[in-house]
């Protein structure tokens, strides 16, 4: 199966993680020690990150214990996995275009894109996806990737 591993370091604290991008959509993360610890996100799950804070700008919220309200963090926890990703998901984000960094970097905060479900403005496929702003235009994931 096509995969591709990226080597990335966390936005705030330049910790290394590694992860890995399946063609099915899937993301593993590794990350802690050794990199030994791996969550896997599906597709869908990612998208529901995106779906749920799109055009918010929100609290990273990387507690392993008791990330603040509303952030991130919290989200995660509640709906994806009780183990702390927030850190290693903001850069997987950052790097897809799906969400910018709110100086200063301390801040702790990221702002996510805002994305609209139309049609995709360079292929014109209503790919029932949310699409993410680029060069000016609305495109799909698939279009950015081959831009
Ligand atoms: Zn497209």
């Amino acid at each position: 199966m096509y995969e591709i591993m990226f080597e990335m370091k966390t936005m705030v604290k330049k910790k290394p993680f590694k992860y890995k991008k399946i063609l099915n959509g899937v993301k593993e993360i590794f990350f802690g020690k050794n990199e030994s610890t791996k969550v896997k996100l599906s597709k869908k799950q990612y998208m529901n990150i995106i779906d749920a804070f799109k055009g918010r700008t929100v609290l990273i919220g990387a507690s392993r214990t008791n990330p603040p309200k509303d952030s991130l963090g919290e989200w995660l926890m509640n709906n994806i996995t009780k183990q702390a990703i927030a850190s290693y998901i903001v850069p997987i984000l950052i790097e897809e275009g799906h969400a910018t960094p709110v100086m200063p970097l301390d801040s702790g905060k990221i702002k996510f894109t805002v994305v609209k479900i139309v049609e995709c403005s360079n292929c014109r496929e209503d790919t029932k996806m949310p699409l993410i702003p680029f060069a000016s235009h609305f495109l799909c994931a698939r279009c950015i990737r081959n831009w």
